[in-house]
Order: structure tokens, then C-alpha cells, then sequence
């Protein structure tokens, strides 16, 4: 019997099986099979997927029925083994999981609603995140995330001169507010540019520059963010950069992150490149 020592979790939002999104997919699973990766599919829309959070993820009764809360009424029946079943299957492939890759069709610079579901009804207070352990002291910073997305648009429409605006800035929420503040680290975003729009041929070389990346993706340093500690951690100091940072980034020519930017230019390619090995410039001090 084989034992496979890794499992990497792909949760794929596309309603079609022959669409670029399907093939992306399959490549993934064939290549990190190859490697041997237990590899797990929640295919969203094949399930069903509930993308609304209500009160029906709660099994028995709520702690408040007079003011609805969600994300204390989850937190709690998590806590008591009371979520839904279609939540605690997603959160045990997750916890299993050493790598999660969401693939997905970019929909208004975002994920799917589908997918966005699955973030909000899975990542649960307690079991993805609390306020003590957050981004670099995530729950889950033992776990790489990544996303893997094609767009209708073309590259040099999200740059930040293009009409659409730096593509930097539409990966922020997702990839700082939600994978990194669940303490994933998040490796560089996978982009595949208006595949709609591209002759074949250079459809199929997206496809095997995907195939060759992902053999040594989990060697690939992740992206940057600001590490917790740069914080004064109360709601006194207002969560905000503690003063002798700030002093010391004043001689810095970009912002820390694309977020933290401090009225800066951006640092270059904040959210779409992990900054080469061995680089010991300036966003060495927001590394984890
Ligand atoms: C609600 C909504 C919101 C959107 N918002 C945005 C947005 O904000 N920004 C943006 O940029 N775009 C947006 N889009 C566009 C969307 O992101 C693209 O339509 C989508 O990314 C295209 O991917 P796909 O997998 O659906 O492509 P498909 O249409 O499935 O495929 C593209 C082409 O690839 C071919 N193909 C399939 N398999 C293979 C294979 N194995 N090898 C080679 N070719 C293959 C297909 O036959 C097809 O010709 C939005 C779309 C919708 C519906």
C-alpha cells in the first residue's frame, strides 16, 4: 500500500469540466500526484457549494437567538463540534493539507461567490484564526496557499498604468486579509492572462510554464507582509506601526507592503513576486 507523507488540496471554483480552469486543474493534480501528493479536489460547484453564511452552519441551539452573530455562533460551535457537516469536511482536508491552491476564473478582481463562501464558512474563528493568533502567528502558518486564477482582462490592462489599475492592489484583500491573516504562507499568485483571448498555442504554453513552476513550488520563498511585531498590539496604541518603524522607514524609498505603502510608491511587485533568495534589502524587515 502506498503512504503518501504529503496532501495538497485544490478548492476549484468553475462550473464547466472543459473550461481553461478544468485543464489548469487537471495539470495540477497530474503534476503534484507525480510528486506524490495525496491530492484532494473540492470542486465547488460539482458540490453545491453553500456560499451563505447563516445560521443553518450551526447545529442545535444559538448561544443569542435574539441578535444573530455569526461569527460568535460559529466560533462557539466550533469550539463544541456544532458546525455543519459540509464545513467540517472542508476544514479536515484543510487541516490535512499542507498546500491549497484555489483556482478560479477572476470575477469583479475577486474570487467566484461561490469560493468566497467557502472562505467565509470555512475559515472559522478559532479553527482558522483568532485575535492572539493572526498573520505571522496565524493558526494555519505551517500551511503554503496560493492562487491560481485566469483573467478576461490582459496583463498590461492590471498594471498600474492600464485601465484596471495595478494588479498589486486587487490581490491585497484576498491575499493579506484573508490567506495571510489566517497565517497561510502565501506563495507568488499564478496568473493566467485572457486565455480567452489567446491563440491556442500560447494557451497550451501557459499550461506547461504552470506544469514546470509547480515543480519546485514548495521550494519557492513566499511573498512578504508586514510581520505582527512592527504593531503596537493593543487597542490603546491602535494597532498601529510602532513609532521607532516608522522613524526607520522614513529613509525607505517604497511603502513596507503594498498596504502598509506609508505614502510611498508601492514596493514593486509586492503581491505577484517573492523577493529573490538571499536578498536582504529594506522588506527583510516585514519577513516572518
Ligand atoms: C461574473 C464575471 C466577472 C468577471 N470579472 C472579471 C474581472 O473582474 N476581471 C477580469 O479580468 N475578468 C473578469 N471576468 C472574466 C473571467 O475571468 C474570464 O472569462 C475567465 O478567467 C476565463 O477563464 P475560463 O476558464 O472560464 O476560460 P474558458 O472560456 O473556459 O477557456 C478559454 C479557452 O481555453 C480553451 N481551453 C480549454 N481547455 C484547454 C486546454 N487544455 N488547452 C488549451 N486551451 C484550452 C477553451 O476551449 C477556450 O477556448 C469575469 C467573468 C464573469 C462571468
Amino acid at each position: 500500500m502506498l503512504t503518501h507523507l504529503k496532501t495538497a488540496l485544490i478548492v476549484y471554483a468553475h462550473q464547466s469540466q472543459v473550461s481553461f480552469n478544468a485543464a489548469v486543474r487537471n495539470v495540477t493534480m497530474q503534476e503534484l500526484t507525480e510528486q506524490g501528493y495525496r491530492v484532494i479536489v473540492s470542486d465547488l460547484y460539482a458540490m453545491n457549494f453553500r456560499a451563505s453564511a447563516t445560521q443553518d452552519d450551526i447545529v442545535g441551539d444559538l448561544k443569542n437567538p435574539e441578535l444573530f452573530q455569526y461569527g460568535e455562533e460559529t466560533m462557539h460551535a466550533w469550539m463544541e463540534g456544532r458546525l455543519s457537516d459540509d464545513i467540517v469536511a472542508e476544514q479536515r482536508k484543510l487541516k490535512d493539507a499542507e498546500l491549497v491552491i484555489f483556482q478560479f476564473p477572476l470575477y469583479w478582481f475577486s474570487v467566484p461567490a461561490i469560493m468566497k463562501g467557502w472562505l467565509d464558512r470555512v475559515l472559522t474563528q478559532g479553527f482558522a484564526f483568532s485575535l492572539q493568533k493572526m498573520y505571522n502567528h496565524g493558526v494555519l502558518k505551517e500551511k503554503k496557499a496560493m492562487l491560481s486564477f485566469s483573467t478576461g482582462a490582459t496583463q498590461t490592462m492590471f498594471q498600474a498604468d492600464g485601465i484596471n489599475g495595478d494588479i498589486n492592489i486587487t490581490l491585497w484583500p484576498l491575499q493579506n486579509g484573508i490567506l495571510h491573516f489566517c497565517g497561510f504562507q502565501v506563495l507568488a499568485p499564478q496568473i493566467f492572462w485572457c486565455p480567452s483571448h489567446s491563440p491556442p498555442a500560447a494557451r497550451t504554453a501557459m499550461l506547461d510554464g504552470w506544469q514546470a513552476r509547480l515543480k519546485g513550488l514548495m521550494t519557492e520563498k513566499p511573498l512578504t507582509f508586514a510581520p505582527c511585531e512592527i504593531f503596537n498590539l493593543s487597542f490603546q496604541g491602535g494597532f498601529l506601526l510602532r513609532p521607532e518603524v516608522r522613524k526607520e522607514q522614513e529613509s525607505e524609498p517604497f511603502g513596507l507592503t503594498t498596504g502598509h505603502h506609508l505614502g510611498k510608491p508601492l514596493p514593486p511587485n509586492n503581491q505577484i513576486k517573492a523577493p529573490p533568495a538571499g536578498d536582504s534589502d529594506t522588506t527583510a524587515d516585514c519577513r516572518v
